[in-house]
């Protein structure tokens, strides 16, 4: 066995646990089409790397180089399909035909410089918009897409370093084919391994994200009040400013279940929860509580504050404009409790002193605010 087949055989394995590996991948519906297109250009790789065991056959010498054609350009279609974007295969597969078909006749031709040159001209194609796409399409672009999109630039990089150093000196030749072949695993393991951990970088920013989210109004949950809440309480204590909770109950939501059913009652949570949050500033943390209870931390807020702010929650609520599905004349209101942090600046008593306040506004006849017990005054 020569060398070169001792490094094809390398090669086209590399190809094969990359392809292995990437089925240990499971995106979400939106991404199995990327998926799917990537692991058929890694089979089209190893496939290539086969055939070309043996590359003085000529139809050898075509199907490797079909091979490796259609992975090139099943790059650039997976690339399209990870950014959304539509893929043109009918422009792409008269390059793949194309591409092998030159390649082809100019090694049978011996003219191997040429091919390579060539080839040099056809990565340019394929890795530019590539990586552009990886770098400015990508939603949810990760750390692992700027990798690749990086690898790319570098892959065409080599590939203008052999073309140079094969037209300089002849006899460079010898380093030329060693720039590509010492390279080339490197180029291919990293672009493999960015693909993948491109998928699980993004399913660990989803599940980071639903960890601390209510799926059904897109607020944050208990989890994520408690992150929100923990490191800002303390930058508050340290500087000893007011900060105040909000705990609101949907009233009469039990009807409201009754009469438009659960749907019509997600709806009513929905709506409210989106308003209240349009009602608040951008450093008030929302929380979606319980099943239709909210939870506001108002940083730096005191007493007159949280009051303002409760006020014009209560009547923002009453005023709500409610769909065509729900009968004119309905009107939703809430109850709040509000609670001011004392100086110990504990969020678990301040709490139980918002909800003691809110039980007292239901009993007091709802729609109203009641506040707790003022551990200190600001
Ligand atoms: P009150 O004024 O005393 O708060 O009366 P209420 O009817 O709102 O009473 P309560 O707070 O005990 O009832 C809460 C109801 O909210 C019960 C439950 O069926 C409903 N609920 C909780 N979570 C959801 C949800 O996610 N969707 C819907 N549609 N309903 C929910
Ligand atoms: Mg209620
Ligand atoms: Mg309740």
């Amino acid at each position: 066995m020569t060398t070169e087949q001792i490094y094809t055989l390398a090669m086209m394995q590399l190809a094969l646990v990359i392809l292995i590996a990437s089925t240990r991948v499971a995106p979400p519906q939106s991404g199995v089409r990327s998926l799917r297109l990537f692991q058929l250009a890694m089979a089209c790789d190893a496939l290539s790397w086969f055939f070309y065991l043996w590359p003085i056959h000529p139809i050898l010498l075509f199907c490797s180089s079909l091979a490796a054609a259609t992975n090139f350009w099943l790059i650039l279609a997976f690339a399209l399909a990870r950014c959304d974007l539509k893929v043109h295969w009918s422009l792409l597969w008269p390059m793949v035909v194309l591409q092998a078909g030159i390649y082809t006749q100019l090694n049978l031709n011996g003219m191997g410089y040429a091919s390579l040159h060539f080839m040099t001209l056809v990565t340019a194609c394929v890795t530019f918009p590539v990586a552009w796409l990886f770098w400015f399409k990508k939603p949810n672009r990760t750390v692992s897409d700027q990798g690749f999109a990086l690898v790319m630039l570098s892959w065409f990089l080599i590939c203008v370093l052999r073309t140079v150093t094969l037209e300089i000196h002849e006899d460079w030749i010898l380093s030329g084919y060693l720039v590509s072949q010492v390279l080339w695993p490197g180029i291919m393991a990293a672009y493999g391994l960015f693909v993948i951990t491109g998928y699980l970088e993004e399913t660990q920013q989803r599940l980071r994200a639903e960890a601390v989210q209510d799926p059904l109004t897109g607020q944050l949950n208990r989890r994520g009040l408690n992150e929100a809440v923990a490191g800002c309480l303390n930058y508050l204590q340290r500087n000893q400013q007011p900060a105040a909770l909000l705990m609101i109950d949907l009233d009469h939501f039990k009807r409201v279940n009754d009469q438009f059913g659960h749907e019509g009652g997600d709806l009513v949570l929905v709506q409210t929860a989106k308003a209240i949050k349009a009602m608040l500033r951008q450093s008030d943390v929302l929380a979606r509580f319980g099943g239709e209870e909210f939870l506001i931390f108002l940083p730096s807020a005191n007493r007159d504050m949280a009051q303002r702010t409760a006020e014009r929650l209560l009547e923002g609520v009453r005023q709500l404009q409610w769909p065509a599905s729900m009968p004119e004349d309905y009107q939703l209101t809430i109850s709040i409790g509000v609670s001011v942090f004392g100086p110990d600046y504990d969020f678990a008593r301040t709490l139980r002193l918002a909800d003691q306040a809110l039980y007292r506004a239901k009993q007091n006849g709802r729609d109203r605010i009641e506040f707790a017990g003022i551990a200190a005054d600001y």
